[in-house]
């Protein structure tokens, strides 16, 4: 299925048909298929190099270690993250990491003090994230995500496939549970992302992101006392010459 069918069929149509191919199978065989022959040379893998990000990083370099792996560097991020970043890396051999920055000169007209997060974490995340995010993938036709269904309510909806403007997400691991990751990352001993061990079972950058309690929700942790629970990246459809 090509951007060309998704624009032909249009969006609802092309995602639901692309879900029921491929509803049952496993991650590990969607995600071959999608790079592979889906979308060869035209999808990207966008990762956190977060909590649970081993595993898809894995999943790919086992199928094609030159897959492009998008990596959005707010510039707020642990240094913990980026250090984990570049140890996956080596440790999984990948070839094709595209580090992707907000732009410099926007930064420095409306977050000079790097504490637009405090007074407008939407702004914030649309010009660290969003912007830089689309960006990147305006070369792609299709990118993977690491949502899970049991993240959050809105998560647990998820379908494998989703339209998104003249783009495809991809979300393998929607019908994974906690210890369906803990079960491969154990299976194929996978590091863990060090502050996953200190009470952050979900991470993102540094000012938005704090310890759960045992027993809270996951997600709990990020723009904790916000009504925030995204970035913005799932919530638009991605155009670096939109309104995003
Ligand atoms: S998560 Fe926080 S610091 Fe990072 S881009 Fe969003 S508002 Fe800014």
């Amino acid at each position: 299925m090509s951007a060309h069918d998704i624009k032909l069929f249009g969006d609802a149509v092309a995602a639901s048909r692309l879900e029921t191919r491929f509803g049952l199978v496993s991650a590990e065989s969607l995600l071959r298929f999608a790079i592979r022959d889906l979308y060869p040379g035209r999808i990207a893998l966008v990762s956190s190099f977060g909590a649970d990000s081993v595993v898809l990083l894995h999943m790919i370099s086992e199928i094609d270690k030159a897959t492009p792996v998008v990596f959005v560097d707010s510039g707020q991020h642990f240094p913990e993250t980026l250090a984990y970043r570049d140890a996956l890396v080596e440790r999984l051999g990948l070839t094709n990491i595209v580090n992707t920055t907000p732009d410099a000169a926007t930064l420095a007209r409306e977050d000079p003090e790097n504490f637009l997060f405090a007074s407008d974490p939407d702004r914030c995340c649309d010009i660290r994230k969003v912007v830089p995010l689309a960006e990147a993938l305006d070369s792609y036709d299709a990118w993977i995500t690491g949502r899970k269904g049991f993240q959050t309510a809105d998560r647990a909806r998820l379908p494998l496939f989703e339209a998104e403007g003249e783009r495809v997400k991809v979300n393998p691991l929607v019908g994974w549970s906690a210890g369906d990751l803990l079960a491969y990352i154990k299976q194929h001993d996978l590091p863990p992302h060090p502050l996953v061990a200190k009470g952050f079972p979900s991470i993102g950058c540094l000012p938005c992101t704090s310890r759960v309690s045992p027993g809270e929700d996951p997600r709990s942790g990020r723009w904790r006392g916000k009504a925030k629970q995204e970035c913005g990246i799932h919530g638009v459809t991605l155009d670096a010459g939109g309104n995003i």
